[in-house]
């Protein structure tokens, strides 16, 4: 699929370090998960190569944060626009090596790329403040500053959006930034290190590094003194190791970890409305995003409802290859996450779970959109994040049993619920121990809005003024003998 890019040249195999194309001693492939053919062999650099991107970022960060913020302000501009002018290329990129239908990649290209837009905007908005002084002869400011070096490590399932979220908010600050993206999506990584390029954002503010080697690139961004921030999307177990390892250097943290969302229909909804909410949230991205509705919980009078109707919604999914026309559901990203729906399923069905419809791995790495019935709290569904085309749908009586069964989690990323009563909605958005909560709607990001978890789902929030503030140091200056 790659031989059909507009421009070629967005097609990057090497590292990006200080402004230069690096292209290592080894290699790793990156795979098409649709097809499990090599798409490019991409450098797979090394700790030594992570510490030469860390040195590039900090030569660079005194004149970067030396800019006026809007001098900053006008190279992301420029960054996004390049970013929306190329987005059927890294739409392409993104399908053929994530496996997302080609129409939701462009989606993310255009969600990817608000926030490089967005950022651009904030960039001129960091004000201090001037604080009432407590005593004749003082004044006291306070003044934001850039945080420092920053590491970003992303993860597969959004690998443009991961990216942009975090990189556009530090170097809008006037941060410097080192990339680590997941390994099976570094192309779309790589393009966008490209077009930063184009856009004239000067060598060693953006470094990606391509890597096998997560473990020991990881290592090293948390073990040096010189990075100040580290912002990490991907599992809670891969969180914790990092956020040890940033102990001895008391860096500053931003996580975005897993989800467990649930996904409440009380019988006064809009069934409809909740179905069409429960399609978009459960099987976007094939149900791996750390959004995606885990758990559906369905009062009694409209539970056998619910579940014919939404079996019949997800019975017109159509599975293949996001290259094809009209497909819906891709493939999983690799054999490890079949294996886990599967579990899933084999040990909700040896519970007294009902399968609906699907229940079975296709060819490859496709797996059928799944909807099970009859679950219950003892399945591992109720748990653990599937993230898969799997829907178990609970059945539960009372509004305080539906809070109590959703809040049950370590996790507390994003929840939905569906009600048209007022009381309701306030009563049960005030009660879900979540950091988002979506009412009457199966979608939430934006990045207006601060996106981010409570509990084990995370630190910090992503997205909006407040994603600012990640990378902006609060200084106090007291002036004496006025
Ligand atoms: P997922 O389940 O989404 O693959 P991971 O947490 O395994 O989540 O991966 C997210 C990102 O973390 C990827 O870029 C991956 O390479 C990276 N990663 C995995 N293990 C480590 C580690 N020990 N140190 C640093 N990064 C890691």
């Amino acid at each position: 699929p790659l031989h059909q890019l507009n421009d070629p040249t967005l097609l990057k195999t090497a590292g990006y370090i200080d402004g230069a194309w690096v292209e290592g001693t080894d290699t790793f492939a990156v795979t098409d998960p649709a097809t499990g053919l090599e798409l490019a062999q991409v450098a797979n650099l090394t700790a030594a190569h992570t510490q030469q991107a860390i040195d590039a970022a900090e030569a660079a960060l005194p004149a970067w944060r030396g800019l006026t913020h809007k001098q900053r302000s006008h190279l992301l501009r420029k960054w996004f626009e390049l970013i929306l002018a190329h987005r059927d290329d890294l739409a392409r990129l993104m399908t053929a090596e994530q496996g997302k239908p080609l129409a939701e990649a462009t989606g993310e290209v255009v969600y990817g790329a608000s926030f490089v837009e967005w950022y651009a905007e904030e960039a001129k908005r960091t004000y201090g403040e001037t604080v009432p002084s407590f005593a004749p002869d003082r004044r006291a400011m306070v003044l934001r500053q850039p945080i420092g070096v920053c590491a970003a490590i992303t993860p597969w399932n959004f690998p443009v959006a991961m990216i942009t979220r975090k990189v556009a908010p530090a170097i809008a600050a006037g941060c410097t930034v080192v990339v680590k993206p997941a390994e099976f999506t570094p192309l779309c990584a790589l393009a966008l290190a490209e077009l930063a390029h184009r856009a004239g954002i000067p060598q060693g503010v953006i470094n990606v590094v391509p890597t096998e080697h997560a473990a020991a690139v990881g290592k090293v961004l948390c073990d040096s003194p010189v990075v100040r921030h580290l912002s990490f999307t991907g599992s809670t177990e891969v969180g914790r190791i990092l956020m040890a390892q940033c102990a001895p250097t008391i860096k500053k943290l931003a996580l975005e970890l897993g989800g467990n969302a649930p996904f409440i229909v009380f019988d006064d909804a809009d069934l409809d409305s909740a179905v069409e909410g429960a399609m978009t949230s459960k099987y976007r991205n094939a149900g791996q995003t750390c959004v995606c509705a885990n758990r559906l919980y369905v009062q009694a009078g409209v539970y056998d409802a619910f579940v014919a109707k939404l079996a019949e919604r997800v019975r017109g999914l159509k599975v293949g290859n996001g290259f094809e026309p009209g497909v819906t559901q891709g493939p999983l990203i690799e054999p490890a996450a079949l294996d886990k729906v599967q579990e899933h399923i084999a040990d909700a069905v040896a519970k007294g779970g009902h399968i609906v419809t699907g229940g079975k791995p296709l060819q490859g790495q496709f797996f059928e959109p799944t909807v099970i019935a009859n679950a219950t709290r003892d399945m591992r569904v109720a748990r653990e994040e599937t993230f898969g085309p799997l829907a178990p749908v609970f059945r539960f009586t009372t509004e305080q049993e539906a809070i109590d069964a959703a809040n049950a989690t370590e996790f507390g990323l994003a929840s939905y619920f569906y009600s048209r009563d007022i009381g309701r909605i306030v009563r049960v958005s005030e009660a879900l121990d979540y950091g988002m909560v979506g009412v009457n709607i199966g979608l939430l990001g934006s990045e207006q809005v601060p996106f981010g978890g409570v509990k084990q789902s995370g630190l910090g929030r992503e997205g909006s003024h407040h994603g600012m503030d990640e990378y902006l140091e609060m200084k106090y200056v007291n002036l004496g003998d006025v």
